[in-house]
């Protein structure tokens, strides 16, 4: 298993021979099958004798792959899909030819001290205070968790013991993503959801009313404020300013999720919506939805990374290595800064692609996606039969198709993904079944996006 032979060699040209195919060129858009599907198309794939290096690859070119959606088409427009450069995807190849432990600086410092370049362009963006540091973690779900645990352990330890048995309380608002409520079952924490406005936003009334109309017993439970840049659903921007007010106004921690849209920050048409980022505690951002890179990546960081290091550190005997003693003070360890130990390098794909190409080139392709979404609603807002709900504020459009029912809009998108066409299903808004495009795909074209409005008719 462990040796290089002739037909490892074999093996070898056909994997990487595959890889780079499959990011050349412009994926089928392929779609889900069953289970019992892909059993009998696949067969038994786990055998005492093995299949062999090229008939495995054989069962997922021609069975497996094509039974996943390609996230990055580019008509894929539902959730948030990806669009990684080429440069991100094939040093990932590296990444894992590597192995590197990237848990410590001791073992992985040179893979860091990357990563830790491009957080420090995250941060400089969102204009976060020079010692501003964190860590890649697995996506948002995980980044968010993990800077709400070291939220909680700062509201802990400031109230020296009085509150270590007591549940904590965040403030979030309705338009927060599903995996802030997550958090807070895992961490079994009580969440005020604020009521959003009619684009669901957190707005400073609204925040203000709830923190007014909070018990004082609760108010002292309270050890955090969540907003949001880039709401899932809407693409919407919190005011993240009146947020941080809030926030310092209760002397609590001040977090802002922008797992989709902390993208914007690099695009200079939207970046003064993010007004207030820079006072964030921790902020989190998902390369692998909107800054290109391939997943599973999310860039997490805190204003002082000392509160976390504190909150997240394991000690163990074989551990304590590892930790701060002379002469290593300075030592990063990305173990240190989530709900975590072993991890990939998984910042560096994300590294190697903006060291490729630079910071300008992912300016343009922010605003690139960007100029698409107002095309995209232009052409609804010029269409009889389509109608925008709201004027998208970055990369999200939601719109109706007049008269429709909800099955109408699901018949419509199963039809459109089993044609292999475009990738686009229904949500809801205010209780109503509507359509929702979320454009961060620098080859999707205006033309992409007419070619799906012209279905609609
Ligand atoms: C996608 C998303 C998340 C969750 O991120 P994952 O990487 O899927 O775990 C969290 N918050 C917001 C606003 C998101 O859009």
């Amino acid at each position: 298993m462990h040796q290089h032979d002739a037909s490892m060699e074999v093996l070898t040209q056909a994997i990487v021979r595959y890889a780079v195919d499959r990011v050349r060129m412009e994926p089928p858009l392929d779609a889900p099958r069953t289970p019992a599907e892909l059993k009998a198309m696949a067969g038994r794939t786990v055998t005492e004798r093995g299949l062999g290096g090229l008939e495995a690859l054989r069962v997922f070119g021609e069975v497996l792959a094509p039974a996943c959606i390609s996230a990055d088409h580019p008509r894929f427009l539902s959730f948030v899909p990806t669009a990684p450069t080429e440069a991100s995807i094939l040093f990932d190849l590296v990444v894992g030819a590597s192995n590197i432990y990237a848990g410590s600086w001791m073992e992985g410092g040179g893979a860091v001290f990357a990563e830790n370049e491009a957080l420090r362009y995250l941060a400089d963006l969102a204009g976060m205070p020079a010692a501003a540091g964190g860590v890649f973690v697995s996506g948002g779900t995980a980044g968010n968790l993990s800077a709400l645990i070291a939220a909680r352990w700062r509201w802990r330890q400031r109230a020296g013991g009085r509150f270590d048995r007591t549940r904590g309380l965040i403030i979030s608002s309705k338009g927060a993503h599903s995996s802030i409520a997550q958090a807070c079952r895992a961490m079994d924490t009580d969440e005020v959801q604020v009521t959003s406005d009619s684009e669901g936003r957190l707005h400073v009334e609204n925040l203000r009313e709830a923190v007014a109309t909070l018990a004082p017993e609760d108010r002292e439970r309270v050890f955090a404020v969540v907003a949001t840049c880039g709401t899932t659903n809407a693409g919407v921007i919190d005011d993240l300013d009146a947020a941080a007010d809030v926030a310092a106004e209760l002397g609590v921690w001040f977090h802002v999720d922008g797992a989709y849209g902390g993208a914007g920050l690099a695009a200079p048409s939207v970046r003064a919506h993010y007004h207030g980022i820079e006072r964030a505690d921790s902020f989190i951002v998902d390369p692998h939805k909107w800054l290109f890179a391939p997943f599973d990546c999310c860039a997490l960081l805190y204003a002082d990374p000392s509160v976390a290091r504190a909150a997240h550190t394991q000690h163990a005997e074989y551990l304590d290595v590892l930790h701060a003693d002379e002469g290593h003070e300075e030592d990063w360890n990305p173990s240190d800064f989530a709900h975590h130990l072993s991890r990939r390098a998984r910042g560096l794909p994300f590294w190697f692609s903006l060291a490729t190409y630079g910071t300008g080139a992912y300016r343009d392709a922010v605003e690139q996606s960007l100029t698409v979404t107002r095309e995209a609603a232009r052409l609804i807002r010029e269409s009889d039969h389509l109608e925008l709900i709201m004027e998208p504020e970055l990369s999200v459009v939601l719109f109706r198709r007049r008269g429709w029912t909800p099955a109408q809009y699901q018949q419509w998108s199963e039809e459109m993904l089993a044609a292999g066409t475009a990738f686009v299903v229904p949500t809801a808004w205010a209780g109503e079944t509507v359509l929702r495009i979320c454009v961060v795909n620098p080859r999707t074209t205006v033309d992409d996006v007419r070619l799906i409005l012209d279905s609609l008719t």
